[in-house]
């Protein structure tokens, strides 16, 4: 790497793309310099730079790269390594004895145990991080008694490399082949990687409508994150959709934000806590439609409006909107595995107490496994679990 590389990224107080990217960077020993855009001077200098006003964005030796999305994509096809100087090593040359998916509590945890059982293992994760990037404050971990996730998720990363760790970030598994003891997992830069053993720790993500709109219109009016993307409808009028804690959260989020505000849900009553709906009912920003459903999304280059629909009378209205969030709940991010693997409806991948899946040499620990508390602490403890299972299964 040459001496004279200067990264500049700029972010917001709050923004899990922005932790993203810094974690990818410090992933890779990269040093960088932060602007914070809540000062408008850098907000301004940052839209001059770039031409966006979208956070992150770096920069590196003046060139600007883009978000973190734009970061990876240059990671997978080698572009990264030849504006940075570096070579990367090619990890898919060898046979490991345990690969290790994800890189939130539970995939970090387990390459924590196993490689003080001195596992020969390689970690492939998307991200560093996973759902504990999108948290702000957490005060149910053990010993931590109020901290940031990205604090949390930099301190499991450091504690992991107390170790001599080979990890490739950046990467996503798309499918894993399993025969004849091996397990071949294929990923979306088009290697394939063999282990003797895997540690599935993919978690979940958020669910989607699964409407044709919502796809095309993502990042343009459809969002799923209100911490990354809820300021751009400051003062202007946004959808939540799910009536749930996140959802409920969602909305006075944007309620705070002086933005007009529809809450939708499509049961007959919001489902989350007390205490958030009843700050709901009080919030003079904040407009209720319960047993509705979102029938269609409207917009082509950019969201323009959605028609609701109520489930009981079955009247339509079209609400013109800025901006609408998905707060729907999470599903498993299990697409990847055997189509002979079980799994349940919320496709969760069914273990038994030792981390087992139905497939020999497939572990799963985590969120992604019908372990019934979603935590991080039982996420990290489930990892830990899964690698010293791991280690007799290889020995
Ligand atoms: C907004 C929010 C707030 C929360 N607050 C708290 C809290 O205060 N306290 C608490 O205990 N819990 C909290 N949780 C729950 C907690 O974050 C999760 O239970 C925990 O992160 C699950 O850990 P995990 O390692 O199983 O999965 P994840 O954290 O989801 O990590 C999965 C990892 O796998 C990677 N990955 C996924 N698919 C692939 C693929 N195909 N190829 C390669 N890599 C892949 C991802 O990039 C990620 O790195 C919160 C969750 C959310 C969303």
């Amino acid at each position: 790497m040459t001496d004279k590389l200067k990264i500049e990224v700029y972010s917001k107080g709050w923004c899990p793309y922005c932790k993203k990217a810094k974690a990818f960077l410090k992933s890779k020993n990269l040093d960088y310099i932060e602007y914070n855009i809540d000062n408008e001077e850098k907000f301004e200098e940052m839209k001059t730079r770039t031409g966006r006003k979208t956070v992150p964005q770096i920069i590196i030796n003046g060139q600007c790269l883009g978000g973190y999305d734009d970061l990876i994509k240059l990671e997978k096809s080698g572009d990264l390594d030849n504006i940075l100087g570096v070579k990367s090593e090619d990890y898919s040359q060898k046979k490991w004895d345990l690969i290790i998916i994800g890189a939130g509590p539970a995939g970090l945890n387990a390459v924590l145990y196993a490689a003080r059982k001195g596992i020969d293992l390689l970690l492939i994760s998307k991200d560093i991080g996973g759902q504990v990037i999108d948290t702000n404050e957490i005060d149910n971990y053990l010993g931590k008694a109020q901290i940031n996730g990205d604090d949390l998720i930099m301190d499991f990363w450091d504690h992991i490399h107390n170790y001599d760790i080979t990890a490739v970030i950046g990467e996503e598994i798309l499918k894993i082949e399993s025969q004849n003891g091996e397990h071949i997992l294929r990923t979306d830069s088009e290697k394939e990687y063999i282990a003797r053993s895997v540690i599935i720790a993919s978690g979940a993500e958020k669910r989607h409508l699964g409407m044709k709109q919502e796809y095309v219109l993502k990042g343009k009016g459809v969002h799923y994150c209100i911490s990354c993307d809820g300021y751009l409808y400051a003062g202007k009028r946004a959808a939540v959709v799910g009536g749930g804690n996140s959802g409920l959260e969602a909305a006075l989020d944007l309620a705070k934000m002086d933005a007009e505000v529809i809450l939708v849900e499509i049961m007959d009553y919001l489902m989350g806590d007390e205490v958030l709906r009843e700050k709901v009912a009080s919030s003079d920003k904040i407009d209720v439609y319960t047993s509705t459903s979102v029938k269609e999304i409207i917009g082509e280059d950019s969201l323009e409006a959605v028609i609701l629909e109520n489930k009981n009378t079955g009247e339509e209205k079209r609400i013109e909107l800025d901006g609408l969030f998905i707060e729907i709940g999470l599903s498993a991010k299990s697409d990847f595995v055997p189509d002979i693997m079980e799994r349940n409806k919320q496709k969760e991948i069914i273990i038994n107490d030792k981390n087992e899946t139905n497939i020999e040499g497939l572990f799963a620990a985590g969120d992604v496994s019908n372990i019934i508390d979603k935590q991080i602490v039982i996420s990290a403890a489930e990892g830990a679990k899964a690698a010293l299972r791991v280690n007799q299964y290889l020995s």
